[in-house]
Parts: C-alpha cells; sequence; structure tokens
C-alpha cells in the first residue's frame, strides 16, 4: 500500500503537527471491527472488509477533512465462538483498548473523533469509549458506523428502497454485507454457498427482523438460533446493489463527518 495521505498512521510526526495546526482540522476516524463467521459463503473478515473499503474512498474523496486510523480488528464476539476461526475480546478489554486509543487521539489535540464500528456487538462499547473520551479530554467524540445491518441510519431510505429480499433480509452475512463484499472483494463470496436464512425470532416485543424496532435489547449466542452464521438473505445480494450501497455510504459519510466537524467546543461552567 502507498502512503496515503488520509491515513493517520502513514504521517510522520512533523506532518502530523501540520495537520493538527490545520484549519479547519480534520475529523479522525477510528474503525473497529471483527473477525467472525460470516455464514458459509463469505470470508471471516468481512466486517474488516467492509470498514476497510468504505473508509478508504472516504478518505480519498475527502480532500483533507478525514483522517482514519488502521481498523482496530477485533472486538466482543464471545457470543460466535461455536463458529470456527472468530476472535472474541471481553467487554472490559474491548472498551479499554478503544477509550485509550480515541484518548489518545484527542491528546494530540484533535478535536472531533468518530469512534467507526463495523460489528453490532461492539456498539455499547463504542457509544461508551466515545462518552470517555469525552469525560477525560473535553474532546466530542462520538460513534458511528458505515455498515448498514449494524445500524442503517445514515443510508435507511436507500436500503429500504433497493433491497430486494424484504422483511428480515438484512442482519449479519445477509443481503446487504453479501452485496457488499461483491463489490469490494468477489473474490472473498461464494454466491453458490448464500442462501436465505430469515427464520429467527420474531415475538409481539422483540424481533431480530431489521427495521423493526425491539422492545428490548438481547443477543443470544449465535448457534442457538441461526444454522451456518447467516441472518438475512445473503441470496438476494447482488454486486449493484453493494456498488449502489457503497456509493451512497462514501458521500454520506463524508457530508456527516463535516457536519460533525462544525459541532463547537464550548467552555463547562461550574455551577457550585
Ligand atoms: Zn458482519
Amino acid at each position: 500500500m502507498a502512503k496515503e495521505s488520509w491515513r493517520y498512521d502513514h504521517l510522520t510526526w512533523p506532518e502530523m503537527k501540520a495537520r493538527l495546526a490545520r484549519k479547519p482540522q480534520p475529523v479522525v476516524a477510528i474503525p473497529i471491527g471483527a473477525v467472525e463467521d460470516h455464514g458459509p459463503h463469505m470470508s471471516i473478515s468481512t466486517d474488516n472488509d467492509i470498514l476497510e473499503g468504505v473508509l478508504a474512498e472516504c478518505g480519498r474523496r475527502a480532500e483533507g477533512d478525514l483522517l482514519i486510523l488502521p481498523v482496530i480488528p477485533f472486538g466482543l464476539d464471545e457470543h460466535h465462538m461455536d463458529f470456527p476461526g472468530t476472535i472474541a475480546i471481553d467487554i472490559q478489554t474491548t472498551l479499554a483498548y478503544l477509550a485509550q486509543t480515541a484518548i489518545s487521539v484527542a491528546r494530540h489535540g484533535f478535536a472531533h473523533i468518530l469512534i467507526v464500528n463495523g460489528h453490532g456487538s461492539n456498539a455499547s462499547i463504542c457509544d461508551l469509549a466515545a462518552r470517555e473520551c469525552v469525560l477525560k479530554t473535553g474532546m466530542v467524540c462520538a460513534s458511528t458506523t458505515v455498515n448498514a445491518a449494524v445500524s442503517p441510519a445514515l443510508v435507511q431510505d436507500v436500503l429500504d428502497t433497493e433491497r430486494k429480499g424484504g422483511p428480515g433480509s438484512v442482519g449479519h452475512a445477509c443481503e446487504y454485507e453479501t452485496a457488499m463484499m461483491l463489490h469490494l472483494h468477489p473474490d472473498r463470496v461464494e454466491m453458490g454457498k448464500a442462501y436465505r436464512d430469515v427464520g429467527q425470532l420474531k415475538l409481539k416485543y422483540f424481533n431480530w427482523d431489521y427495521p423493526e424496532p425491539s422492545a428490548y435489547a438481547w443477543q443470544d449466542w449465535w448457534s442457538r438460533f441461526s444454522r451456518e452464521g447467516i441472518c438475512g438473505d445473503a441470496a438476494a445480494a447482488t454486486p449493484e446493489f453493494g456498488r449502489r450501497m457503497f456509493d451512497v455510504t462514501v458521500t454520506r459519510f463524508v457530508e456527516m463527518a463535516r457536519e460533525f466537524r462544525a459541532i463547537p467546543i464550548k467552555p463547562r461552567v461550574d455551577h457550585h
């Protein structure tokens, strides 16, 4: 990989010093993913592949407004350990490692930091790491995602209208993630082994099916409800859908980062 001006760790320290002094400062993105089963048809690198692919293009298009760390490749994954190859880091270690990464960035003087999650079960930890960074440094740190199967908020309108698999098609190793991989790394997808698995639990107050909300949060051991690690309609995925989701995600993420950067840091007021 050539030296990339948007890669945080490709800069020299004098170059980093210059970026810190730049007005406006770049937003620093800290991606964290996972190595875990993604069905019988995709490599266990899928979450990290989607993060890397989307964020690299965001970095290229942002013209200096984004600096992107290398992907932290492992996260909270004990619940996938029944599938060979998964790497599981516990809650406390993941939170501490991620928070200390963000706090390091903030201590150098970067004022706006985005933790970018690529794996659903990291979500609560990413929120807490961002909170810890704000409380310990006073900088503006938030958590987000570029993977619509983790949270579709950035691209929900396009996902809703353009997916083909219907209710339940987007979850994990699903129509969305398979399409993204067909676009980014078709060599890591075997569509002959992809199928539709949308038989997950659906109750009045709880369901796995995107996009209906559940009244409570619960995560089970994956081998208790998913036969081979698919949750959704992997067979409905196409490279065209992947390209479309990729493009809209990149465009909106860069726009979102620029909006985020405009959040002012106001002084605290001690009312004692
Ligand atoms: Zn995934």
